[in-house]
């Protein structure tokens, strides 16, 4: 490793090994730095390379197109046809996202780590980074520990952080109005999965769908969260819940029970009737694994003074499906664009990154606040009360539009009269009709995001009036 790079991507998980990819097919100079071993890219702790693994393929399409590569098998271990939220009760299935993959992670990681490589970085491994090196308020470079604990330091004009959810960069930059530091536990889900051999006791595409990823919405299963049973190629899945932790405390105190996240998974898991005879994939020690993952809105900026940030440093997985590898795929390959112009234009400033703000808002982002809103709309709902939303406020093509973050408000008004006979939920459906609008207006506002630094204040004063609004109505209430 030299002492100076033009850039240096901290993290190859999916977003800093495309970040660096991108950056170093542009003609930069790239520093590609990990902790872990150089077999294990990617690995997020070690519990393994934790997640739900699936993805839709119109982000497997953006990374192709955008870097002239192609993707199969053994990285895509299966396509599915969608994703398939079901009700608590089991009787209205929902289908969004579309086609997509079941990704074998640790080969899909390998395979952008070595696309970073092809296209020019230097990859290092075994490097815990611990900080951003910082002059007059400045990212100059990282430093850390490697081997036998002995320290390091490079240097570069332009530091992109992808070190995850927990990035100690982002947590260490000095004091700023640009990137927010810190993250309310409200705004995560604690998760934890199994990839499991299994024999079929029975066929029930509601517990265990071949062509369809399966999302379980259950409150009592998964207070503020959710289940996923995800296919894997041959007899395998992917199973895993998450929670949130205030809905876990309640649920528990109204149910007189004291499970943990550990506990509710193995219940998940034995509640699935098709699931049987199950033993542990060990293959790569990846079997199981608890990690958390964030369901709110990217963070306000996404740039700082020759800084940049990636995927789930700047908390971006989908709120409500807490889907993260898209917004890794898109945002890394942004980054590395706008970060190898600013380094070629020798202006690494905040005013030169902001257009990456901008990309990332109109890519992917813009969408995110509703669905926020809609995230905390969901906790707010008993399983009583969700199975009677999806039975009657939405048609199935409107519960689709929503899971996009549009808003279908036409309809939604029209079903109102029909539901004129069922009084007692009538404010159920108001407060469906608060989230739409609330979903709108931010919408909206994320329509108008600022096009440079100075009106950032301002705009982040609106919307994060718009947000307290939200959480002071809906109050988790899982039983
Ligand atoms: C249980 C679970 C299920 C999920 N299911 C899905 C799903 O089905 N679909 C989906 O789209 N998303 C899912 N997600 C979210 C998805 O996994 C993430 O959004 C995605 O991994 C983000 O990629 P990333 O590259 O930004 O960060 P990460 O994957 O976290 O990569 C960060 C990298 O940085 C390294 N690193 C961290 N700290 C340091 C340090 N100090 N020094 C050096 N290196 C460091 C890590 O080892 C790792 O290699 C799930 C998440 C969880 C936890």
């Amino acid at each position: 490793m030299e002492q100076r790079y033009d850039i240096i991507v901290a993290g190859s998980g999916i977003s800093g090994s495309l970040a660096a990819a991108s950056a170093a097919k542009n003609g930069a100079k790239v520093l590609l730095l990990d902790r872990n071993s150089e077999e294990e890219p990617g690995k997020k702790t070690n519990w393994g390379w934790v997640c739900g693994d699936a993805v839709a393929k119109s982000h497997i399409e953006f990374a192709q197109k955008e870097l002239g590569v192609s993707f199969g098998e053994p990285e895509l271990n299966l396509p599915v046809k969608g994703v398939v939220a079901l009700s608590p009760n089991l009787k209205n299935r929902i289908q969004f996202d579309g086609e997509g993959y079941v990704l074998d992670r640790p080969k899909f990681a390998k395979k952008l780590r070595d696309l970073a490589i092809k296209f020019g970085a230097e990859y290092v491994s075994g490097h815990e980074v611990e900080g951003p090196i910082v002059e007059n308020d400045k990212v100059i470079g990282v430093f850390g520990k490697h081997g036998n604990n002995e320290t390091f330091k490079v240097y570069a004009n332009l530091v992109i952080d992808s070190l995850g959810i927990a990035s100690v960069l982002r947590r260490r930059l000095p004091a700023n109005d640009y990137i927010q530091k810190d993250i309310s536990t409200d705004d995560i889900e604690s998760t934890g999965r199994y990839i499991v051999d299994f024999k079929a006791a029975k066929e029930d595409t509601s517990y265990y769908d071949r062509e369809f990823a399966l999302i379980h919405l259950n409150q009592q299963l998964a207070p503020g969260g959710y289940g996923w049973v995800f296919p894997k190629k041959g007899m395998k899945v992917n199973v895993g819940i998450g929670i949130e932790k205030h809905s876990l405390e309640l649920r528990n105190s109204k149910m007189g029970l004291n499970d943990t996240l550990h506990s509710l998974i193995d219940k998940y898991v034995e509640w699935n009737p098709v699931l049987k005879e199950i033993s542990m994939d060990n293959e790569h020690n990846n079997a199981k694994g608890y990690w958390s993952v964030t369901v709110r809105r990217q963070l306000p900026s996404l740039v700082y003074e020759n800084y940049l940030g990636t995927g789930d440093s700047m908390a971006m997985p989908n709120p409500i499906s807490a889907g993260g590898i898209g917004p890794a795929i898109i945002s890394g390959i942004l980054a590395g664009q706008t970060a190898s112009k600013a380094v070629a234009n020798k202006n690494t400033s905040i005013d030169s990154l902001w257009e990456y703000n901008l990309n990332f808002n109109k890519a992917y982002g813009s969408k995110m606040a509703g669905l926020e809103v809609f995230r905390i709309f969901l906790q707010s709902m008993n399983n009583d009360r969700i199975d009677y939303g999806m039975e009657h406020f939405i048609t199935k093509d409107e519960a689709v539009e929503l899971s996009y973050g549009n808003v279908p408000e036409l309809s939604l008004a029209s079903a109102f009269t029909k539901l004129l006979s069922g009084v007692q939920n009538i404010s159920a459906f108001k407060d469906l009709m608060y989230a739409v609008g609330k979903m709108k207006k931010l919408n909206e506002i994320y329509g108008k995001y600022p096009a440079d630094k100075s009106a950032l204040p301002a705009w982040r004063a609106i919307v994060d009036a718009e947000m307290k609004d939200a959480k002071e109505r809906f109050k988790v209430n899982p039983i």
